[in-house]
């Protein structure tokens, strides 16, 4: 069995002819229905992921709840895949509330973020009955004390910087002093007290977030402590950032240990009867999707350039901070004779780059290339980077395949070049 498997969904297999398989579909027929590139979701393995968080979670503090972090994959198919296992659902801006609502979720049970969230988003989450507006500094409450009706309340969190680092690249750290994210604890202290006094504005609690693929639980428990120095709340959100399994190199705890680690901290500083809120975002989704491409051409030469039909117009990750992934071709998955190539998109930069130093088994034009672990951050990253149409998401699972986002079409660029 090819070693490589291991990094695409839980439940996936190769056929008897080698192509792979991920929920119960061939990827060539995937890509004979979808076309490509195409990103597949094992749904099955998304559900088990939704409902390990949970169980976990509740088995280590019974007052919480998981709200996943939709700005990993905020399409409605997945996001009611999290309302349907109970989930909540967090938020950063208007879009993800309107996908959010179109999901089917009880809209107490949203939380809205943001370090810039315009006033006609705090009107829709307003509107809408949002449970929590977490509260990034003094403007969102000027905000929402404007737009709050008289006679009503909204429920907010404040957002704290916890003054913690992790070993992640710095474009995803969140929770260091310095961050645009959030208020210095003195500066939270103030707003607080100043909520506190608000007959629009209900104080229910404290956030912080630390960062993204973050491959240790320590860091993660860190910012416990300083949410606790604030004082007793009912709800203490202690954000997302547990890490995924995108390589070989990448061993992030499991649920289970980060959560041992994470409620420990919270059984030593937090009142035993507040509620606790974690938002797991690319721990939730990233190892449940794949990305199928076709090899365009390949270029044998000092590096051998393996390009196919997509790229960073759906996966910006590695652009953006040097995400490394895995690749293999998908009916010889098994590259142990293989050469060493670089897989590269079809678009004009160099950066342009899915997987550098990868073994590949003898790519040809044609040939399905398949890279795992594309469930967080580029379904919603993805761009019209030269003219590129977004890529079509297709959930798998028991042998059916859906298809629950479309691609986009050369009149869908059309459409708002109005002039
Ligand atoms: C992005 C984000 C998350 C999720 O982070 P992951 O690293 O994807 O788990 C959770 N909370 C907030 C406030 C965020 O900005």
């Amino acid at each position: 069995m090819s070693q490589l498997l291991n990094l695409f969904p839980p439940g996936s297999a190769t056929d008897a002819d080698g192509m792979l398989v991920i929920g119960g579909c061939r990827v060539d027929d995937l890509a004979a229905e979808f076309g490509t590139p195409v990103l597949v979701v094992a749904e099955d393995a998304l559900r088990d992921r939704a409902r390990e968080y949970a169980a976990e979670l509740t088995s280590r503090w019974s007052n919480s709840r998981v709200v996943f972090a939709s700005k990993a994959f905020p399409c409605t198919a997945v996001q009611r895949v999290m309302v349907q296992e109970g989930l909540g659902l967090d938020v950063a801006g208007g879009g993800e509330i309107l996908t959010a609502l179109k999901a089917g979720v009880d809209p107490a049970l949203i939380v809205l973020h943001g370090n810039a969230k315009t006033t006609e988003e705090i009107t829709m989450a307003v509107e809408n009955g949002i449970g929590l507006v977490v509260v990034d500094g003094p403007d969102d409450v000027d905000r929402l004390e404007a737009i709050v009706p008289a006679g009503r309340t909204q429920d907010v969190l404040v957002r704290i910087i916890p003054g913690v680092t992790a070993d992640t690249h710095a474009h995803v750290l969140t929770g260091h002093e310095g961050s645009k994210f959030g208020l210095a604890p003195a500066a939270a202290s103030d707003l607080i007290r100043r909520i506190e006094h608000s007959s629009r504005v209900r104080m229910r609690g404290v956030h912080a977030h630390v960062g993204s693929q973050i491959l240790q639980a320590q860091p993660l428990a860190e910012a416990v402590a300083p949410l606790a120095a604030l004082g007793e709340f009912d709800i203490y959100d202690l954000g997302g950032g547990l890490g995924a399994r995108y390589t070989w190199a990448d061993q992030p705890p499991t649920v289970a240990e980060y959560l041992d680690v994470l409620i420990g901290a919270g059984r030593e500083h937090l009142p035993p009867h507040a509620q606790i809120i974690i938002e797991p975002g690319r721990s939730m989704v990233a190892t449940t999707a794949a990305t199928i491409y076709r090899v365009v051409t390949v270029k044998r030469g000092q590096t051998t350039f393996v390009a196919v039909d997509g790229g960073m117009g759906d996966n910006l990750e590695v652009a953006l901070f040097d995400q490394r992934f895995e690749a293999g071709i998908a009916s010889r998955l098994d590259a142990t004779e293989g050469e060493t190539v670089t897989v590269v998109g079809r678009h004009c930069e160099s950066g342009d780059i899915l997987v550098d130093d990868v073994p590949l088994n003898a790519p040809r034009v044609d040939d399905l290339l398949a890279v795992p672990a594309t469930g967080a951050y580029c379904y919603t990253m993805s761009n019209n980077y030269n003219g590129n149409r977004r890529i079509p998401v297709a959930f798998v699972a028991s042998g059916t395949p859906t298809l629950v986002v479309r691609r986009e079409t050369w009149d869908d660029l059309a459409a708002r070049d109005v002039s």
